[in-house]
């Protein structure tokens, strides 16, 4: 709701003092100097406006004033309004900021809050505070994403805001652990706190001057101390809007898409990635420790990446278990230029940030990449900030290539049936439909006499029959076929676009190969048939009745003495 640049009293080193955000404008309850101070290490340049309200003129309050309005005059020449409560306050300011020396009259704005005419500000409330102050001392009543928002300011009563505080509003109450006739000493309103509480008003506590023994006193009334803007003030809400805004369109996507595959879900972790750091670039990448290679799952910016886990920044952190972080990357010699050099891109920091399975084994890596000088990464910060999406994309890909093992072989590395019916439900959908017009073949084949093999080699050198055969098979897959262990020793392809005539002479090709191949088993050579039955699919049929066709004719080949192609 709003945000606390900090929130301790004038004894402190943060005065209270929160902002929030409207569309592009910022609005800043009070400046004090420490306010400032932080407020300049932010982007302020990107505000169209800024507003600040003043409760009250005590110099904890407003000292920071003419200093942002000098600061946006000169360096990010955003427009400054000052708000006054009321006409006393409006001349009070008129005249502390007319007599500042820098600070000159057409550098900011002052005006009075019933001459405002903004929708966020609803009411002016005067309250009561040191007698000095007598009539000069307010709080405000807002409304920010069409929530009710009490800002007290320094106020001796909670009084004057109780009107405005029905169930889902939110106070921002002043509270002090020291008794004074001009505090909310926290001891004396902690029961009407808790009464707040209990009628749904949401409660935090600022103006804190010993933060620890007032959150003492507190506990149990259900109030929180005031939110601190902890370095995320260009991030927070907006931040957050990103954060579900991904969020919420993943989900939509991965209900909406016919591929059920991981690819969405990577896509959307990387973006997530990019946008939690605000990076130029992000990709994830999955380490095949097998193969000793690494390839992007998802990358902005470049198509699909395969290189050796030896190489490169990501392989780094692989290897060393680390985070790696350089601003420097040209002169680190494990980062890999030459993906620069083909994108015509110019990295200047890098961030990868190792992720790892639920047994902590590293399996693979969130890469996030800048081009802009300025924006180099912090290690501690950016990682925490990365952390969850990190864990997320460990897990996704463990779970991802569980669903890639179990839909392949472990002996012959070709797809499995689990793998099969995988593919109808998504690449072979459209050739299901009766009307589509599109054509497509199977043929299911098995070797001949296999039980010999093991019977006589044993079974390893049936293993090897098995590895040869599914290889040999696989070599004569078109970029249209796909090869599956359908069960023990026999293989089903389907071919799309592909006629029975078609399916009949890849088959006989591959009969002949197999013939007439020596096959090394288990040190041995021997030689060995298959048998082919082949149909074209009929859509009016289901998966399995196409198979039973193929089957029929398989069985044809067998009957009739093996080693041959029926169709
Ligand atoms: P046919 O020509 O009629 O197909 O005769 P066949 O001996 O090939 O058929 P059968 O169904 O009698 O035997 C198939 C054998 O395949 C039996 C089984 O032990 C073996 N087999 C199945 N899977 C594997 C495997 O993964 N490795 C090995 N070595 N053998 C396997
Ligand atoms: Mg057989
Ligand atoms: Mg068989």
């Amino acid at each position: 709701m709003i945000t606390f640049l900090g929130r301790g009293s004038a004894f402190t080193n943060q005065h209270n003092s929160a902002y929030f955000t409207d569309g592009n404008d910022l609005v800043l309850l009070d400046c004090p100097m420490s306010s400032f101070t932080r407020l300049k290490e932010k982007d302020l340049g990107k505000y169209d406006h800024i507003y600040i309200l003043v409760t009250h003129t005590h110099s904890d309050h407003t000292s920071g004033i003419a200093m942002l309005i000098d600061y946006c005059y000169f360096t990010v020449k955003t427009p400054v309004t000052v708000i006054a409560p009321s006409d006393a306050v409006y001349r009070d300011l008129l005249y502390s900021l007319k007599n500042l020396d820098g600070c000159s009259d057409d550098w900011y704005e002052l005006i009075e809050a019933k001459d405002l005419g903004k929708s966020w500000l609803s009411e002016v409330i005067p309250t009561t505070h040191t007698e000095e102050l007598s009539g000069k001392c307010f709080g405000y009543c807002l409304s920010i994403e069409g929530k009710t928002v009490v800002y007290t300011g320094d106020t001796s009563t909670l009084q004057p805001f109780l009107k405005c505080l029905k169930n889902g509003s939110f106070l921002y109450a002043e509270t002090s652990a020291y008794k004074t006739k001009v505090h909310l000493f926290c001891e004396e309103i902690k029961d009407q706190i808790s009464e707040l509480v209990r009628n749904g008003v949401h409660v935090y506590l600022m103006h804190l001057d010993d933060e620890e023994y007032i959150k003492k006193v507190m506990e149990g009334t259900g109030a929180k101390l005031a939110p601190l803007d902890d370095d995320t003030m260009d991030n927070n809400g907006n931040m957050l809007n990103d954060i579900f805004n991904i969020t919420d369109s993943l989900y939509k996507d991965m209900c909406m898409s016919s591929s059920k595959d991981h690819a969405l879900l990577f896509s959307y972790l990387t973006e997530l990635g990019k946008t939690i750091v605000n990076t130029d670039r992000a990709s994830f990448w999955k380490w095949d420790k097998r193969k000793g290679e690494l390839w992007t799952m998802s990358a902005t910016g470049v198509d699909k990446i395969v290189m050796p886990d030896s190489t490169g920044l990501v392989g780094k952190s692989l290897r060393t278990k680390k985070i790696v972080i350089t601003n420097d990357p040209y002169s680190d010699p494990d980062f890999n230029q030459n993906i620069d050099k083909q994108t015509g891109y110019v990295t200047k920091s890098v961030l990868v940030l190792p992720v790892a399975d639920i047994n902590g084994n590293f399996i693979g890596a969130l890469q996030l990449i800048n081009k802009n000088d300025e924006k180099g990464f912090d290690e501690e910060e950016d990682s925490k900030k990365l952390s969850l999406a990190a864990l997320i994309c460990g897990i996704a890909l463990e779970s991802e290539t569980f669903l890639e093992d179990s839909h392949h072989d472990k002996l012959t590395g070709l797809k499995n049936r689990m793998g099969f019916y995988f593919d109808f439900n998504g690449k072979y959908k459209d050739y299901l439909l009766p009307d589509s017009g599109k054509i497509m073949s199977v043929f299911i084949c098995d070797i001949d006499k296999f039980k010999r093999v093991n019977d006589t080699y044993g079974h390893n050198a049936g293993d090897d029959v098995l590895v040869f055969a599914s290889h040999l098979v696989e070599s004569t897959c078109g970029e249209n076929d796909c090869v599956y262990r359908w069960g023990g020793e026999e293989f089903v392809m389907v071919m799309r676009d592909t006629d029975l005539e078609g399916a009949v002479k890849k088959a006989e090709e591959i009969r002949i190969k197999l013939m007439e191949s020596d096959i090394d088993a288990d040190g041995t050579t021997i030689r060995c048939t298959m048998s082919f039955g082949c149909a074209r699919f009929d859509p009016h049929k289901s998966i399995e009745e196409n198979i039973s066709a193929a089957d029929e004719k398989l069985y044809t080949a067998k009957e009739t003495g093996r080693n041959k192609v029926c169709s």
